[in-house]
Formats: structure tokens, C-alpha cells, sequence
């Protein structure tokens, strides 16, 4: 059918879902059963595809896409920023007679050469060798969007260094799957052949009005308010949260899941978040590199289908001050190919032994690694959220509800698991417990909680790609997992040696396990004086932990980074935190010079007016008000103007730094603080100015404005 002729009419979500994908569907009706059979395993399995059958699905997926309006392709990749990057090219090749055939062969399809140098590499790439290439995904299928079909890829440079996030994702979920299987076996498993990360990332947005956003530069330039007085209501009546969706916003979420669920997203839960203004969609979970490919889109998709409705997304982490920021759960377990979730407990005594292992080592992991865990998430917005009393503190630790906590315990004491007061704890396979599989209770307050039969890592910023969070704890797990193995392949008494060596585990790893409020002041000091766990509160604080030994060793080992990429990631997330927080410097000065200060002069202008016109008509008495007023806006216009002096001279001080280390660290002792002090004076300025005279929309608007 054409393409007008298929989109004329209202599809059904099943017809709908996937219709802009070039699933296995597709390729099974186009493709012979020789190539397909040799696509289901490059999808499913990684297995190589020789030219002939990479030519005959290129051939294939062209003409689909042809059929489907398309009239571009493009390598789709996820380079250093935070944003994905398509180059398109046309089908067109020039035909006989000053005709244009479309053309697309294998060797566009696997690979492609963008001239890349304008990407961040972090010293891996000099410009003169600027030429980047980008490597086919088969595993994440193909899409069309804009009528240009979409190629997932990975972004490499010419000596095979990564670029992009997904290279080492894909990378990290290798090593997971080795170590997995090696444990697998110990356990006797002869049916999976694979184990994979699943990953469900719950997204928090806010939508505002369009018109309301064009006019604040700090939301243009910057996704987040740099001014801006507190409301006289904000989230405090909690009337948000699951509330009832707002006509405009039904119509936006609509749209957005239809515009998803062509691109094969399995869009699913939507509600209202706590702040106002605030929205969650959350997708099911699926194979941790499509979930990242995913969310990517939807992110993309997100702020597309607002423009449409005459909204804006907002995906910053911290947009309003005073009201919650948005995140994203990174909800993630690990599964058999054959469907047995192993961070599930089981059946039987003998899955459970299982879980346990699984269990302990996800604790081990965290434990052991986490600032990398804390620095995977860290960004100059998400530095905002993260322990400030509605999301996570920058402290790692782990939920795990009290019955696994008392479990856990019986295994340390070799005593009796007390609660059942069933049996001897010890972790010979015929004795261990069974116990219920649902029997943790939510913790939103907990930076990594045990969910039942997954953990949910709640500190990712709403912007983050979850590429970062997923390679770290996969390839930490790994680590603790060939650890594991190593052990455990090499024993006579396979449950003395397993029981031993979880009890240690749990001894050594326990201090990280925490089950009470995050939010609370004394957990922080019992977490870093007592318990010896990290509290990295900004990103120049977490970042070079990427460099420590523990840390660069085990990357390097575990074949997700080499040392040059370890070092040029580094410098990419200082970078970019530098480079975003300076343009919010540079707003707050453009604002204040711009806009700010003009306000505060006319309206002050206007009160002098007033007086003068009063005295004219001998009221000069009652000039009080105008007085007083004109004395506190002189004021605190004086000390705007003192504080933007100061911000100034602490940009020079910034941009003056030898290296982005350097840079990065003045950003946090200098220049943020003289922000917030710029600030101060200029919001408590909104609130004496006439609202005719200031130059923004409010808080009060924007929140409550759609
Ligand atoms: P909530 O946390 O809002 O109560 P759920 O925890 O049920 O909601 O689900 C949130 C996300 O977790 C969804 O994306 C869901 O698909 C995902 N999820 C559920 N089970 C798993 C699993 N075994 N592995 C990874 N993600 C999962
Ligand atoms: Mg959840």
C-alpha cells in the first residue's frame, strides 16, 4: 500500500506499532529465507553477515523505506553531547538520460564516513584526522523518521577508538554476558546460550508554553530558569502527583505515543509527576542498547510533538528552583535467552542459591565501584538534583528492603534465618529458604533499590543518556562476576566454596546497604564517617575518579574502555560541564545587562514620575510609598549591578584556568556561587517590580501556564 494511502486512515495501535521500523516482519516477507535466517541471528546472536547478504537487506530495507516516503538515509549515532547525530544522504544516484535512480548497497548499509571532526574526542581524534566512521548495530533495527531512514550505529575513530556511548555499552554487555554464562555453568545451566542487561528508564519531563518560553533566554539558551521569584503555590498541596492529566497535555501524550509506537517504542505508563507542570512516561523494559536507542528517540520525540502542540519539553534536570527537577529510573536486570530473569528469586532452594550469587555480586559491584556509579550520572543540571531532598543524595548505597537484608544477615552469622525460624542458614543448596518474591517495599529515597526482581538506579538526570549508567554497572557486575567464577570453577566442594565466598562478600560489602531515608542529614554522616562511602557532590568532585587505578583497571580488563579513551572521556564531561555552565553565566549577565536591570530603572522610573507629578500637586506627604519603594529597588539595583561586576570578573578568572580540571573546579567554588548571588538580589527585585514592567514570564506562569 502507499504510504498516503496507509497513513489516510486511523490505524490501530497494532497496525500502527513498529509500522516506521524495519522489524523482522518486514524482512521476513522481503528478504529469501536463507538471508533472513542469516539477519535473525546478526539481530539476535551477533553473528557476522557476509557482503552478499548485507547487499540483499540493503536492498531490501531501501525498498521499504521507499514505500514508506522516505527519500534519505542516515548513519544514526550517539556521539560525546547529549544529543544523537544523523547525517543525511539521498538515495539519488543519476540515471540514464538526466534520469535519478535510488540506490543503497551493503556497503552504505555497514558502514559510513561522516566527516566527524567537530564532534567532542577529548584529544583521541586530531581534527587533521578528522574522518570518524560509523559501524552498523544490526541488533537495534532500522527506522524512519523525517522520510530519512535511520541506520543505528556505532561512531568510531579511523584506529578503532570509541566515540560515541554506544560503542562501550555495547562493549560492557558483552563482558556481562561472559561472565554471566561462566556462572551459569557452575550452576549446571546447559540450555542458555546468552544472558542479557534489560533496561527500563522511566523519563520525568515538564512541559511549558511555547510563547511563555521564547520569551526567557535562560530557558532558550540554557533548557532551565536562571531567575525567577518562588511562586505563591508551588508542589506543596502534592495535588500533581497521579492527578488528573490536563485536556492539552492528553492531547500531547496522545500524539507522543502514537509518533512512539510507530518507531517501535513500547511507549507505556504516562502521569502527572509531583511538581506542577511535571509528566512520566514510562516504556517496557527491553535489551539494554535498543532501550538506550530508544529512549534517545523518545527524548527527541518528546520535544518534537510539544512544538506541535504550542508546548515546549523541558528535559532538564533542574528547571525550576524550589521545585522538584526530573530524573529518570534506570530500572535494570539481567535475563537467560531462555527467560529466567536472574534477579529473580526462585523456585526452588537451587535457583535461589542462584539469585543469592547474583544478588551479592550486584551489592560487591556497587559497592566497590561506586563513584563510577556516581559519575556516570554527572552533569552540571543533575549536580541540582542529587541531594537536595527529591531525588537521591550524591551517596551511593543500596535499598534492598528488610527481609533480603535479613537473609543476608543469617548468611553472615552462619545462623538461623530468623524470621521463618525454618531452617539452618547455611547456604548448602538443600537448605536455603524459599522465600517470597515480592517482598520489598518501594524506596524512592535510595539511590539503587532492589525492586522485587530488578534494581532500579534512581540517580540518572532526566537528560543523561543511560548508555552511561548501563556500561558501568554492567561492566562492574561483570568484574564481580569473573571474580566469582574464578573461585567457584576452581573448587572441590562447590557449595562450601559458594557459601564461603558469598559470606565474605556480604561481610565486605555490606556497610553499602542501606534501608532507611536517603533524604535524611544523619545518613550522610554515618555514610561517609562511619560507613566510609563516597559523598561526591558536584561533577569536578566525581569525574577523575574515572582516572583511579580500582576503577581505570577494571575498564580497561574488562574491554570497555582503553586507557586513551578512559582519559578522553574524562576530559569530554569536565568539558562539557564547563562549557554548559559558562553559557549559563553568560545568560545571567546578557539578562541582567539586557533586561533585568532596564526593568528595575523603568519602573523605578515610573515610581519617581509619580512622586514628582504628587509634589507638583502639593502631595508631596504622601509620597511615602513611592519613597520607599524607589529606596529598596535603588538598592537592590545596586547590588545587581555589584553582583554582575563580580560574576564578570569571575568568568575572566574561569576562562583564564590552565586546563579543564583546573576550569572545573573554579566553576564550582567561583563562578556558580557568584551566580546564586547574582540571582538573590534580582528575584527579590521581580517581586517589588509592576508585573506590566518585568520582562519574563513568572514562575507562576510558566507552572501553571499550560
Ligand atoms: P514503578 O516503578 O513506576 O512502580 P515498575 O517498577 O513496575 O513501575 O516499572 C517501571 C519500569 O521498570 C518499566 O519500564 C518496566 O518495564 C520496567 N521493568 C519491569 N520489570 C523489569 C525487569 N525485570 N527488568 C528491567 N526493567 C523492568
Ligand atoms: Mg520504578
Amino acid at each position: 500500500m502507499p504510504y498516503a494511502a496507509r497513513t489516510a486512515k486511523q490505524e490501530t495501535v497494532p497496525e500502527l506499532f513498529g509500522s516506521m521500523v524495519f522489524n523482522e516482519r518486514e524482512m521476513k516477507t522481503r528478504l529469501s529465507s536463507d538471508v533472513f535466517q542469516a539477519a535473525h541471528r546478526a539481530i539476535h546472536q551477533g553473528t557476522p553477515l557476509t557482503r552478499e547478504q548485507t547487499d540483499a537487506i540493503a536492498s531490501a530495507m531501501k525498498d521499504w523505506a521507499l514505500e514508506h516516503g522516505a527519500t534519505h538515509f542516515t548513519h544514526w549515532f550517539q556521539p560525546m553531547t547529549s544529543v544523537t547525530a544523523e547525517k543525511h544522504d539521498g538515495f539519488i544516484e543519476p540515471g540514464p538520460d538526466g534520469t535519478v535512480i535510488m540506490e543503497f548497497n551493503g556497503k552504505e548499509l555497514i558502514k559510513g564516513e561522516p566527516d566527524a571532526s567537530s564532534f567532542p574526542s577529548g584529544g583521541l581524534r586530531a581534527t587533521f584526522e578528522a574522518r570518524g566512521y560509523t559501524a552498523w548495530d544490526p541488533s537495534s533495527l532500522a527506522f524512519i523518521k523525517d522520510r530519512t531512514l535511520c541506520i543505528p550505529t556505532a561512531f568510531c575513530s579511523y584506529d578503532g577508538s570509541a566515540l560515541d556511548k554506544k560503542t562501550p555499552l555495547l562493549r560492557s554487555m558483552e563482558a556481562l554476558v561472559k561472565q554471566a554464562m561462566r556462572i551459569l555453568k557452575l550452576f549446571g545451566n546447559t540450555t542458555a546460550t546468552c544472558v542479557r542487561s534489560n533496561v527500563g528508564p522511566e523519563q520525568e519531563y515538564f512541559l511549558v508554553d511555547r510563547e511563555m518560553y521564547l520569551k526567557r533566554k535562560d530557558l532558550r539558551f540554557c533548557g532551565r530558569t536562571l531567575f525567577g521569584a518562588r511562586p505563591p503555590k508551588g508542589q506543596e498541596l502534592e495535588d500533581h502527583y497521579f492527578g488528573s492529566i490536563k485536556p492539552r497535555v492528553t492531547a500531547y501524550m496522545e500524539d507522543l505515543n502514537r509518533e512512539l509506537w510507530k518507531l517501535g517504542i513500547l511507549a507505556k505508563t504516562e502521569h502527572n509527576e509531583v511538581a506542577p507542570s511535571q509528566h512520566e512516561l514510562a516504556p517496557i523494559y527491553t535489551t539494554t542498547n535498543i532501550a538506550t536507542d530508544h529512549n534517545q528517540l523518545m527524548m527527541e520525540i518528546m520535544k518534537k510533538v510539544a512544538r506541535r502542540h504550542g508546548l515546549v519539553c523541558l528535559l532538564h534536570e533542574k528547571p525550576f528552583a524550589g521545585v522538584n527537577g526530573s530524573g529518570k529510573h534506570n530500572n535494570w536486570s539481567i535475563a537467560t535467552d531462555d527467560g529466567v530473569n536472574l534477579l529473580s528469586p526462585g523456585e526452588t532452594p537451587f535457583q535461589n542459591a542462584q539469585f543469592l550469587l547474583f544478588l551479592v555480586a550486584v551489592i560487591e559491584a556497587v559497592d566497590t565501584y561506586q563513584d563510577l556509579l556516581r559519575l556516570s550520572v554527572a552533569t552540571a543540571g543533575n549536580d541540582h538534583r542529587l541531594g537536595a531532598n527529591e531525588a537521591p543524595p550524591a551517596v551511593v548505597s543500596i535499598f534492598l528492603g528488610d527481609e533480603l537484608t535479613a537473609i543476608l544477615e543469617a548468611l553472615e552469622s552462619d545462623s538461623a534465618y530468623n524470621a521463618a525460624k525454618r531452617t539452618q542458614m547455611k547456604l548448602g543448596v538443600d537448605v536455603l529458604p524459599r522465600f517470597t518474591r515480592d517482598s520489598t517495599d518501594r524506596n524512592r529515597t535510595s539511590p539503587f533499590a532492589f525492586t522485587g526482581n530488578k534494581f532500579e538506579f534512581h540517580m540518572l538526570g532526566s537528560s543523561n543518556s543511560i548508555a552511561c549508567a548501563n556500561i558501568m554497572l554492567n561492566a562492574a557486575v561483570a568484574a564481580v562476576l569473573e571474580k566469582y567464577a574464578d573461585v567457584l570453577e576452581d573448587t572441590a566442594d562447590f557449595n562450601d566454596a559458594l557459601h564461603d565466598l558469598l559470606r565474605d562478600a556480604i561481610v565486605s560489602h555490606k556497610r553499602i546497604i542501606f534501608n532507611g531515608n536517603g533524604y535524611d542529614s544523619e545518613w550522610i554522616k554515618e555514610a561517609t564517617q562511619i560507613r566510609g562511602l563516597h559523598n561526591l557532590r558536584t561533577t569536578p568532585d566525581c569525574m577523575p575518579k574515572l582516572l583511579e587505578p580500582l576503577n581505570a583497571d577494571m575498564l580497561i580488563h574488562q574491554g570497555i574502555f582503553t586507557r586513551p579513551e578512559i582519559e578522553s572521556r574524562c576530559e569530554i564531561m569536565l568539558e562539557n560541564y564547563c562549557k554548559s555552565v559558562i553559557i549559563e553565566a553568560n545568560t545571567m549577565i546578557d539578562m541582567v545587562h539586557q533586561e533585568i536591570l532596564p526593568a528595575v530603572l523603568a519602573y523605578s522610573g515610573s515610581l519617581a514620575q509619580t512622586a514628582q507629578a504628587k509634589t507638583a500637586l502639593d502631595l508631596g506627604a504622601a509620597c511615602g510609598l513611592e519613597k520607599k519603594l524607589l529606596r529598596d529597588l535603588s538598592s537592590l539595583a545596586m547590588q545587581i549591578d555589584a553582583a554582575v561586576d563580580d560574576l564578570e570578573d569571575a568568568l575572566m578568572q574561569v576562562k583564564a584556568a590552565q586546563d579543564v580540571l583546573e576550569q572545573s573546579a573554579l566553576i564550582r567554588d567561583l563562578l556558580l556561587p557568584r551566580m546564586a548571588m547574582l540571582r538573590a538580589p534580582a528575584d527579590k527585585a521581580e517581586t517589588l517590580v509592576g508585573s506590566g514592567f518585568w520582562p519574563y514570564p513568572t514562575y507562576g506562569d510558566l507552572l501553571f501556564g499550560v
